[in-house]
């Protein structure tokens, strides 16, 4: 069974460390791969990629089932998460599960992405609670009516299906992170390797 993590992570900080915990925790036949996106085509980063990976590196728990995938990062990297599940789904063969893991922020701008609604062809959605966004827009919501099932029938099928996983709120976000870096406030809510290798390579100072 395959679990994606997917994630601009710029910075990664304690909010997605604990929802990667929830998800070890949920899937315990899992690997669980960690995916930083390249140059994201919706939207802008400031962290560059090799940076966004180097502090992942840093923050991720030394597990068994826990792995960092690079496959979206660099210049031929693929545009869209549907094409890397699609490449994930060839990959891994018909039958293995495999999973997308997204907070309910991310899935709510599901319709933004290329191809939205193939993503079921290839995975099931996992989409965990996010703190301060309290429902699924009726338009996503929709897409998926008749999909949802509880988090234990993942593995029962390899994919086509959605979950929504009670993760605990952690109101933590990347743009806070910066914000606060910004403005010279700190602690970071973010482990302490990532503290200092922001100050090190002088990230985020000039984040509006
Ligand atoms: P930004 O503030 O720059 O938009 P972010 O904090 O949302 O960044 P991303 O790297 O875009 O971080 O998020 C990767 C995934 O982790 C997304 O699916 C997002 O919904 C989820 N996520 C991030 N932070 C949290 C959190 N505190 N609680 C639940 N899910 C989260």
């Amino acid at each position: 069974m395959q679990v994606v993590f997917g994630g601009t992570f710029d910075p990664v900080h304690s909010g997605h460390l604990a929802m990667l915990h929830a998800v070890v925790e949920t899937f315990p036949n899992a690997l669980v791969r960690v995916m930083p996106n390249g140059d994201p085509p919706h939207r802008r980063v400031n962290a560059s990629a090799q940076q966004r990976v180097e502090m992942l590196r840093l923050a991720l728990p030394e597990h068994p089932r826990v792995l960092l995938d690079t496959r979206e990062v660099g210049a031929d990297g693929p545009r869209y998460t549907v094409e890397t599940l699609a490449t994930m789904r060839a990959e891994y063969g018909p039958d293995e599960p495999l999973i997308f893991c997204l907070g309910r922020d991310a899935a709510a701008g599901l319709l933004s992405w290329g191809h939205p609604e193939r993503v079921l062809e290839f995975a099931h959605l996992c989409i965990m609670h996010r703190a301060g966004h309290l429902e699924l827009p009726r338009a996503v919501s929709a897409l998926w009516a008749h999909q949802y099932v509880p988090e234990q029938q993942l593995c029962a099928s390899p994919c086509g299906q959605v979950c929504e996983l009670k993760t605990p709120d952690v109101p933590v976000s990347s743009t806070q992170v910066r914000a606060l870096v910004a403005a010279g406030q700190f602690p970071l809510p973010v482990p302490t390797a990532i503290a200092d290798y922001i100050r090190d390579h002088r990230l985020y100072l000039d984040t509006e």
